[in-house]
């Protein structure tokens, strides 16, 4: 494990009483054998026993892509929406339901390229939300383009034969940027240090991105090589910006554990009770 999470987690005296299988549903992952995505499942229902969230207590929120199926794969509430729309949906959800545990999830295609609008203002909403951004550096389920993480080298797309001779996106440094109090990065093949940044990432109050290497065994078959590349974070936390952004420029990419953690008001609680009449009267128009 590479993070250990806040002791003074408030369900943590009890004895959990469900366990990482009671969060999974019924259907069985269609991900490729060997797929990352697979670790950050078993990672999150570990996560959700270990910190005692009942499932309908919990609600995960994705958009469009491999990685977007999680919320079929959870026992709990899910909503598998459209394409770069995981955080409106989950910030809407979340101001409307400020008791439940809120998570947006998806890839880096959805949350980076389409959604990266999306990115920028939840990093500084600063609602209590976890966002699990599975990052394998190319659209997967749309058979192996480059996204926005793809090495510009890179030129195995035929869409860009030459690589795309771009900057890669840096997830990490751009959520720091943006205003996102807690940054953090996992690897889907360290799922148990994975489980522990997914807890601290849920008891941060505020915002919090995981950013979380996982490896498409499919078009990325190379990237099984992060399995020895990937090392902890030893100048991390950082939980002052000057030092973070320090940090992050001689980031590798490849560093785990909580990269910058840092207290920020959260963005109002909930919806007031005006506007929560007002949206019934919303809803009471649009069903007549
Ligand atoms: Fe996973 Fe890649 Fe297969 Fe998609 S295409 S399920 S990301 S291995």
């Amino acid at each position: 494990m590479t993070q250990t999470a806040d002791p003074a987690a408030p369900h943590r005296d009890a004895i959990p009483s469900l366990r990482a299988k009671d969060y999974k549903s019924d259907i069985k992952p269609v991900w490729c054998p060997g797929c990352g995505h697979f670790g950050v499942l078993a990672a999150l229902t570990k996560t959700l026993a270990y910190l005692d969230i009942a499932p309908e207590q919990a609600a995960v929120v994705s958009g469009i892509g491999c990685s977007s199926r999680l919320p079929a794969y959870l026992s709990g509430y899910g909503f598998h929406g459209v394409h770069g729309r995981a955080l409106p949906v989950a910030s809407g959800l979340k101001a409307a339901r400020p008791d439940l545990t809120v998570i947006a999830a998806g890839g880096d295609g959805d949350g980076f390229s389409i959604g990266g609008n999306h990115f920028l203002h939840a990093c500084r909403r600063n609602q209590d939300l976890t966002y699990i951004v599975m990052d394998n550096e190319v659209y997967g389920m749309t058979k192996g383009q480059a996204s926005p993480t793809t090495p510009p080298d890179w030129a195995k797309s035929k869409l860009t034969p030459h690589g795309t001779g771009m900057p890669r996106f840096k997830p990490a440094a751009i959520a720091l940027a943006a205003g996102a109090g807690f940054v953090a990065r996992g690897f889907a093949g360290d799922p148990n240090g994975l489980t522990e940044l997914l807890a601290a990432a849920i008891q941060h109050p505020g915002f919090a991105f995981v950013h979380v290497l996982s490896p498409c065994r499919t078009y990325r078959p190379e990237q099984q090589d992060w399995k020895t590349e990937v090392h902890p974070c030893v100048l991390g936390p950082a939980h002052d910006i000057a030092h973070a952004a320090e940090l992050l420029q001689r980031d590798d990419g490849l560093a785990l554990g909580i990269l910058y953690e840092q207290r920020f008001p959260v963005y109002a609680d909930g919806v007031s009770a005006d506007a929560a009449g007002r949206l019934a009267d919303i809803e009471a128009e649009l069903c007549r």
